[in-house]
């Protein structure tokens, strides 16, 4: 099993809906600003912070395609979506004085930068948070697929999956009394149990590739802090 232990590089994924707050949808400026001001501090404790932006909480693929849009076509609405809060994401750190860049798999350079490999982890490199628009660029992927291709592009130690709940339970845990929380859980067991921690293209990738990944609750204060200084917090997903 991986050690917990103070990450030098990281990639966080941030769904959409982490941004919309209460609401569920849109972005919530408040909620923004906290999330900058953690990012801000993993930052400034010297570790190399990668973001995966979801797009959930303005549109989703598949939502259109079940109202009889074009999958493909609702998928490329999705892409954009994403953007939109990557620069809402980037404006909040500027204003807290944190260096970022957007990269952007679908070109407009007008206001990101094209997704380049090595240009990304020379940002990095330099200190800037790097933030990744636009999923893969294609349709039929999701930004969690996204979030495990870009982590080990980047090299990073670890995958950080911010979400709502604490961590990976047996069973969903407002539906389910009895639902117990995982310390740590095997890739395998998460697909062979059917657990909704990320899509399954996403899950055989970061398998594959050994990249460990750790679930954990944004909405708790000083989380992401904590996960990045190796607190066991969360559930880790781990190879074995
Ligand atoms: N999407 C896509 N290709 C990608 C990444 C995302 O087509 O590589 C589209 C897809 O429609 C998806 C939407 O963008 O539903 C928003 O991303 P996602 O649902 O992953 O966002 P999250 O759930 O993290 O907010």
């Amino acid at each position: 099993m991986p050690k917990r232990e103070r990450f030098k590089r990281v990639l966080l994924k941030l769904s959409g809906e982490a941004l919309a707050g209460d609401a569920g949808f849109g972005i919530d400026t408040d909620v923004l600003e906290s999330v900058a001001a953690e990012i801000k501090n993993v930052r400034d404790g010297g570790t190399e912070v990668a973001i995966v932006v979801g797009g959930g909480n303005i549109f989703r693929g598949v939502r259109g395609a079940t109202e009889g849009m074009d999958r493909a076509s609702a998928d490329y609405m999705g892409m954009l979506a994403t953007v939109l809060n990557c620069i809402a994401l980037q404006d909040a750190l500027e204003r807290q004085n944190v260096h970022t860049r957007v990269q952007s798999a679908i070109e407009m350079r007008a206001i990101a930068e094209p997704y380049i490999r090595r240009k990304a982890v020379r940002h990095l490199e330099k200190g800037r948070v790097v933030i990744f628009g636009a999923g893969v660029g294609s349709p039929y992927f999701t930004t969690d697929t996204t979030a495990a291709l870009r982590a080990m592009e980047m090299n990073c130690q670890v995958l950080l999956k911010a979400t709502k709940v604490d961590g990976i339970y047996t069973d969903d845990p407002k539906k389910n009394a009895k639902a117990t929380m995982f310390d740590e859980i095997t890739y395998m067991d998460v697909l062979q149990k059917g657990l909704k921690v990320m899509d399954s293209t996403a899950i055989s990738l970061c398998m594959d590739n050994r990249l460990p990944i750790i679930v954990f609750n944004l909405g708790e204060k000083n989380s992401l802090t904590k996960v990045v200084s190796g607190e066991r917090m969360g559930t880790m997903v781990y190879a074995n």
